[in-house]
């Protein structure tokens, strides 16, 4: 068992916040994968759930104990960063048993523990041979042998795939999460990669400047972004966005694109949801590409535009379509999608998957009450 929580935690450095008033609870077996770009504060979160750094406010429980003051080394936690910081005069046999043997463990129960660990990273192979003669996937298999092989509580990764090939991390991304349902340790999994995160988190936490945004499961972080950041860093290609005015009498019904005064209708529960919000007077319509899709010029609901570039993926196409005031929306077409550059087409969009934002705020209206 092993339940992590983080209750207001603070980290300051110097006159610099890097992460701001946290609270988080991570489930006992889950994945959690915290997501944000570069200097979100990832990295000191994890810092301090491990121990390696000192909240500078807040407290740290570990299964309804509490760690803050704890050192690293009482904590029970295994830590993997995306450096492998293996010992190279040592073999992987070594670098693996090291843990084990600075705690005193007797030679026979290592040999038993370096055994179990290199079957289930499948690296009986390599055991006698030093980290120089190894490619990227097995450092890393071996680095993260070292921290499994404590039986941590808790398992702590900090990018720890970053650095290898596109292909070695599909495979990677695999093995692990694999490796997390066998070892049911519970994972703490940094990442700015949101494919990355999309694909392995339980659930994902968003973080943006030392705040964290969201936290939710993927498919829910990705179909109900809590505001304009989340919904622009997740999904790949990204959401598409419009600029818009209400315009009707009761400030409800309707909303005009701005780029060419097109005034799209809405269905009841979208309006409801500006009835709620009347002092709204910008507001940002956010929608996925595959939840776009081209209709003839004149449809009922559509805004006139033209096709600029195709992007030919092989299962799918993303097109994007130029609008009059030069708004690009992308938009995912069927692989034999008849559409040519220059098409005169328009584009209508699946009136569920709308989601409206404050311009002003970034944040979503559709969550309100
Ligand atoms: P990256 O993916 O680039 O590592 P991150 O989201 O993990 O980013 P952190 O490493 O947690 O970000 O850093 C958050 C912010 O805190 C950054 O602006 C960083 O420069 C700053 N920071 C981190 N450690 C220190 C430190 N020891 N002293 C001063 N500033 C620090």
């Amino acid at each position: 068992m092993a339940e992590i929580v983080l209750k207001n935690v603070y980290k300051h450095f110097g006159d610099f916040t890097a992460v701001k008033d946290l609270n988080l609870e991570i489930k006992d077996k889950e994945f959690l994968v915290l997501l944000g770009p570069s200097g979100c504060g990832k990295t000191t979160t994890l810092r301090m759930i491990s121990g390696l750094e000192l909240p500078s406010d807040g407290t740290i429980n570990l299964d309804n104990k509490d760690v803050t003051q704890l050192r690293a080394s009482k904590r029970d936690i295994a830590f993997v960063f995306q450096l492998f910081a293996l010992y190279p005069h040592l073999t992987v046999y070594q670098n693996i048993a090291f843990p084990l043997k600075t705690q005193g463990v007797s030679k026979a129960n290592i040999n038993k523990e370096v055994s179990r660990i290199a079957k289930l990273l499948q690296i009986e192979h390599i055991l006698k041979q030093k980290p120089k003669q190894l490619a990227g996937g097995d450092l890393q298999r071996v680095a993260l042998g070292r921290g499994l092989i404590r039986n941590p509580k808790a398992l702590l990764l900090d990018e720890p795939i970053g650095t290898l090939d596109a292909k070695f991390r599909e495979q990677m991304r695999a093995e692990l999460k694999l490796l997390h349902i066998e070892s049911g340790s519970t994972t703490v999994y940094v990442t700015h990669d949101q494919i990355e995160a999309m694909e392995m988190g339980d659930r994902i936490a968003v973080m943006n400047q030392g705040v964290l945004q969201q936290i939710g499961e993927p498919h829910d972080v990705y179909s109900n972004p809590i505001n304009l950041f989340v919904a622009k860093f997740i999904g790949s290609p990204g959401m598409n966005f419009l600029d818009m005015n209400p315009s009707s009498s009761d400030g409800s019904k309707i909303l005009t694109f701005k780029g060419d005064g097109t005034d799209i209708k809405l269905p009841d529960f979208l309006s409801e949801k500006l009835l709620n919000n009347k002092k709204l007077t910008n507001i940002t319509w956010g929608i996925r590409p595959e939840d776009v899709s081209i209709v003839s010029p004149g449809s009922e609901n559509s805004l006139n535009g033209s096709v600029y570039v195709i992007e030919n993926m092989g299962n799918h196409k993303i097109i994007d379509i130029k609008l009059k005031d030069g708004t690009l929306i992308r938009v995912r077409e069927l692989p034999n999608s008849k559409y040519k550059i220059g098409d005169n087409i328009a584009i209508s969009f699946d009136m569920n998957m709308v989601r409206l934002f404050d311009t002003e705020s970034g944040d979503s209206i559709m969550v309100q009450e």
